[in-house]
């Protein structure tokens, strides 16, 4: 697959772009004082058009100078008058939704914790944050948000690694207060409200089918903290994947809330088009999904293993090896390759007995052919396998699950915030294996001497990714398609513009251009959208399905109010693959 028109962006452009909103930070941050209010209300005027937000970086507050006369005066105070009085009555509406969701507004104390999520690459200033409690809230958040030309946008888990799911001058409409889980065993169902955090879908699953003798799960990611919104508007690719697909070829039907605050009923049957592209179209562009009905499958026993290898002298070796034999491998199997400066390791997720495992990677695979290859395996239950999949791999084998169960809310002094980081990640996606020298420019880079987090990791697809037509949902990736990578960095926690700017941050940067050119060199076009990356071009995510999914988003959507900088638009964009 080639871009016909290609639209390859700078990455210092986006270095320039996130430090212009963190430079917002050092004066707002936590302080509640009237005037920062009253700052926070003089932008929400700002406001230019139907369902826009608010960009604070390029809005400058208004300000009088010595030259204004004292018409212009009198003006620009009525003017703010009229601002604080707008922000006002917008508070005042979310503040008379019926049955009174938490409303959190800037300049209330912690504002800026609230107003974040856990990826922080940019850090946002909304004009509100809302914490519905149910679909009505919802319903009545959205029109607020409409009514005051403030652009809604829905956080589930809040890991977009774009800060996709908040934004200035934005009503950020949180589900995290919407996490229920009705499991139906003898349907093979649960009914998920679209705040649940993976671990805790998998935990309450679980929970219902040990009650009926089953091992039950549904489809899903790795990581317990990764809400069912997002996941599944990217896709969501996890351990059982290769055998069944992602969670998104799961769904059965869904609930939306759309830009008229309507509740859609989605299915087959039922608004087609908006089903097609809620699964796996991107996240917070056809609306608000507040719930979905997910099939789910039985897993009888799970063997969970790994292979670890210390240092990188024999990882090309091995990185060949696992490329050509891993897409072709039994769909049972399922592996994360992960690649760091210290060595490599692979852990594998089989839907087997712990005997059969072994047998086929010590006879079949060729991964164990190398100096100091340490592999490792065990049987557990499903939640087991779960909780060891969200632990490093290097760790002691075991089915402890108790870490799969993870706070549904992102707080001030919670649990959560202890993964609060600023990641730069990207995809790529591979039809062919990448050749020797490519392998060795990797290493290179892992190798090369800046002391900063590196990680290159590797899903290789095959298995159900092969049978599933690329049209079924939105999600693209399918037949052809032999691994996916994603790869990157870390800034660890950032704080202010200036750790943004420091030199060590500039490394980062360069880092980053320079691994994604590698990759670039070896990997089609195409891009996942569970990775973000403003240096994607929106076209990249969807192949073949972006034509249908524009379509769809201008039948139900046309006035782009729900949006954000990676959104399918209703119309231009009209990048296409041949
Ligand atoms: C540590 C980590 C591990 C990961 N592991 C995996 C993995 O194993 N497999 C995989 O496929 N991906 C994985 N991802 C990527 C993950 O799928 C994306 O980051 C995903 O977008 C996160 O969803 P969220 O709900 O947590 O984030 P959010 O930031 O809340 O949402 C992401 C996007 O979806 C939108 N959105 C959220 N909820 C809704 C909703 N109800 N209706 C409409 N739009 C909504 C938001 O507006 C935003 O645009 C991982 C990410 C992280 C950080």
């Amino acid at each position: 697959m080639r871009l016909r028109k290609s639209s390859t962006k700078q990455y210092q452009l986006k270095l320039s772009i996130s430090m212009s909103h963190s430079n917002l930070q050092p004066r707002l941050d936590g302080n509640s004082s009237a005037l920062l209010l009253l700052l926070a209300l003089l932008l929400l005027l700002q406001v230019p058009d139907a369902g826009a937000g608010l960009t604070a970086a390029s809005t400058p507050v208004p300000s009088s100078s010595a030259s204004t006369t004292i018409t212009e005066a009198l003006q620009g105070q009525r003017e703010a008058q009229i601002t604080a009085t707008r922000a006002a009555s917008f508070a005042a509406c979310l503040r008379s939704i019926k049955g009174f969701p938490e409303v959190r507004l800037p300049g209330t104390p912690n504002y800026r914790d609230y107003a974040n999520g856990l990826r922080i690459i940019r850090w946002h200033l909304p004009a509100a944050v809302v914490y519905p409690k149910s679909v009505p809230q919802v319903q009545a958040a959205v029109l607020c948000a409409v009514k005051f030309k403030v652009q809604p946008i829905p956080r589930g888990g809040a890991n977009s690694f774009e800060s996709l799911s908040s934004g200035d001058g934005a009503l950020v409409v949180d589900l995290s207060e919407m996490g229920a889980v009705m499991v139906d065993v003898k349907a093979m169902t649960a009914t998920v409200q679209f705040g649940a955090r993976m671990g805790n879908v998998y935990s309450a699953i679980y929970k219902a089918g040990v009650s009926a003798g089953k091992n039950l799960t549904c489809l899903g990611g790795v990581w317990p903290q990764v809400g069912i919104g997002g996941l599944t508007a990217a896709g969501g690719y996890g351990s059982l994947s290769r055998k069944y697909g992602v969670l998104a070829d799961h769904i059965l039907s869904a609930r939306v809330v759309d830009a008229k605050a309507r509740v859609l009923l989605t299915n087959e049957q039922s608004n087609p088009d908006l089903f097609f592209a809620i699964r796996g179209g991107g996240g917070g562009t056809y609306g608000i999904v507040v719930e979905a009905t997910v099939k789910l499958v039985e897993v009888p026993v799970v063997t969970v293993a790994h292979i670890g290898y210390r240092g990188l002298d024999h990882a090309v070796d091995l990185m060949e090896r696992f490329q050509r034999w891993a897409p072709s491998s039994p769909s049972e199997l399922t592996f994360t390759y992960n690649l760091v400066r210290a060595g490599s390791d692979i852990k594998l997720y089989y839907l087997g007995r712990e005997a059969e495992l072994r047998q086929l990677i010590h006879q079949r695979s060729g991964l164990l052919a190398y100096p100091g290859a340490v592999f490792r395996a065990v049987e557990c239950d499903v939640l087991g396998s779960r909780g060891w999949l969200a632990g490093s791999g290097w760790a002691p084998l075991s089915c402890k699950s108790d870490n799969v169960e993870v706070p549904q809310r992102v707080k001030p002094g919670g649990l959560l915030m202890k993964d609060r980081e600023a990641s730069k990640y990207r995809s790529a996606i591979f039809t062919k294996p990448v050749p020797r020298e490519g392998l060795q420019e990797i290493v290179a880079l892992l190798r090369s001497p800046e002391k900063i987090w590196k990680l290159f990791q590797w899903k290789a697809y095959g298995g159900a990714f092969d049978s599933i037509p690329a049209s079924f949902n939105a999600f693209p990736h399918r037949k052809g398609v032999i691994m996916h990578s994603e790869f990157g960095t870390s800034f660890g926690y950032q704080r202010s513009a200036a750790e943004l700017a420091a030199s060590r941050a500039r490394v980062v940067w360069d880092y980053f251009a320079r691994a994604a050119a590698v990759m670039d060199k070896y990997a089609t076009d195409a891009r996942y959208n569970g990775y973000v990356c403003l240096c994607d071009d929106v076209a990249q995510y969807f192949g073949a399905n972006y034509a249908r999914l524009k379509a769809a988003k201008k039948k139900f959507d046309p006035g782009n109010v729900f949006r954000n900088a990676l959104s399918v638009p209703p119309t231009g964009g009209d990048t296409s693959l041949e």
